[in-house]
């Protein structure tokens, strides 16, 4: 058998850059870091692709012993195909050196129908062009296609008891663009393999299509020059819009923030495929101007839907009147939002929250303040270290949100000493949030 030269995810890396494959094949240790939230992507992918199978059940599967060994599973779906089973799962294919596998390909009537399935709520744009060099190398691997399809996940699917796979799983046949796509993809493979046999790096500049359809793992090394050259406009701070944004709030100061998991395969009763659902809060409560501040918090259990527990406890902090201070409030209020449909009987508290929220993002947003130090960003991380540098989520273990959530939904897979570590460093992370709301607040109200 030929060893292949191009696979679906390298033909994928062409189409966006001819430079991403040219550094993906000759100069891959200058891409940047794998972070840990990229991989917990990747790991829900893979069962998401398991749960898929059991729509069509009873297959065989073509699945490698490990990712280098493709050629097995060429031969093991080879072997299938001459067998006659009827559904291969991971079924692979080697054309001319382009390998590709699909995650189902059925033979129903003496008819091929092949099946990928991803983790998203609907068929984007990349899946065509994906899908497309699936079909070009298994029909001219003489099993001709009558339909390909995307199994995607039905994000109006709302789990109530056991999860109900079919209603689990949307299926739309893209058929039509792919078949449409066949000249293109010949000749992009074409030229992608004289690309790589000629070894020259191709000149292309940095643009838009660094981040399209996804963000390519070398910006660090692409855009380490411009990052440097950029230089942003001067020091502004309009004290008069922030005094007059900051009056309208009112005693007692409530400044919270949730922290979210977001499952693709709904784990809870009453949620649906990649809802956030809050598993954590912090609140910093100040009564009066120079009242001392008191702390309060939540943490889930890591086992059970923590969203009721976790709003009676909200509920209970934030009953009466005062303003209840997040950052960024189109996150907290959807949440909110989303808690009292799914749990209607505090609907009409949860409105009354609602009401009472104001955004501590707005001055910085709005440029009312800006400091070039914040590098055209006004998240809480850009902002918090510029204005209290004594703050620092870099002395915490969990630095970040994705952190947080990661760690959170694999709570349950630790011994009770790990995980009490674990809750502990949610609880600070999480606490930090909220205290640097309270200190950023003192910053501005310090300017008037
Ligand atoms: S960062 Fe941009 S220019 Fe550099 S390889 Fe990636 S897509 Fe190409």
């Amino acid at each position: 058998m030929v060893k292949h030269i191009l696979s679906k995810s390298t033909f994928m890396y062409g189409c966006q850059c001819p430079k991403r494959l040219y550094m993906h094949k000759f100069k891959r240790d200058l891409r940047n870091p794998e972070e840990e939230e990229q991989t917990s992507i990747f790991a829900a992918g893979t069962n998401i692709g398991l749960l898929a199978r059991e729509l069509f059940p009873g297959g065989v599967s073509a699945e490698p012993p490990d990712p280098f060994s493709y050629h097995i599973a060429v031969e093991k779906t080879a072997k299938f195909i001459e067998q006659q089973h009827s559904v291969i799962y991971e079924a692979a294919f080697n054309f001319e050196g382009v390998l590709c596998a699909i995650d189902v390909l059925v033979n129903k009537g003496g008819k091929w129908y092949a099946f990928e399935v991803k983790g998203s709520t609907k068929v984007k744009e990349p899946f065509i062009l994906d899908a497309s060099l699936q079909h070009y190398v298994i029909s001219n691997c003489g099993v001709p296609l009558e339909d390909i399809s995307i199994v995607f996940l039905n994000n109006q699917y709302i789990r109530i008891g056991d999860l109900e796979i079919q209603k689990l799983f949307a299926n739309q046949s893209i058929n039509e663009q792919v078949v449409a796509n066949k000249n293109f993809v010949a000749g992009k493979i074409a030229e992608l393999k004289q690309l790589l046999k000629d070894k020259q790096e191709p000149i292309i500049d940095i643009g838009d299509h660094c981040f399209k359809p996804y963000e390519c793992d070398f910006t660090g090394h692409c855009w380490a020059n411009f990052q440097q050259e950029v230089s942003t406009s001067e020091e502004y701070v309009n004290i008069e819009s922030i005094q007059t944004f900051l009056d309208e709030w009112e005693y007692p100061l409530c400044f919270f923030d949730f922290e979210t998991i977001m499952p693709a395969v709904p784990e809870f009763d009453h949620s649906r495929p990649y809802q956030q659902i809050p598993f954590q809060y912090s609140l910093h409560t100040q009564d009066t101007k120079n009242s001392e501040i008191k702390h309060v918090e939540f943490l889930g259990d890591g086992l059970t839907d923590p969203r009721e527990a976790l709003i009676i406890s909200l509920l209970q902090q934030l009953k009466g009147h005062g303003s209840i201070v997040v950052w960024n409030k189109t996150f907290e209020m959807t949440r909110l939002r989303e808690i009292a449909r799914d749990f209607p009987k505090y609907a009409d508290e949860i409105q009354h929250v609602l009401e009472r929220v104001v955004d501590l993002m707005v001055p910085f947003r709005r440029k009312w303040y800006y400091l070039p130090e914040f590098n055209d960003s006004y998240s809480l991380k850009a902002v918090l270290p510029v204005l209290v540098p004594e703050l620092s989520y870099g002395d915490l273990t969990i630095q970040e949100g994705g952190t947080a959530s990661l760690i959170y939904s694999q709570l349950k897979l630790h011994t009770p000493e790990v995980q009490s570590q674990h809750r502990e460093h949610l609880l600070e992370y999480c606490k930090l949030d909220t205290l640097a709301m309270v200190e950023i607040y003192r910053k501005l109200t310090s300017n008037k």
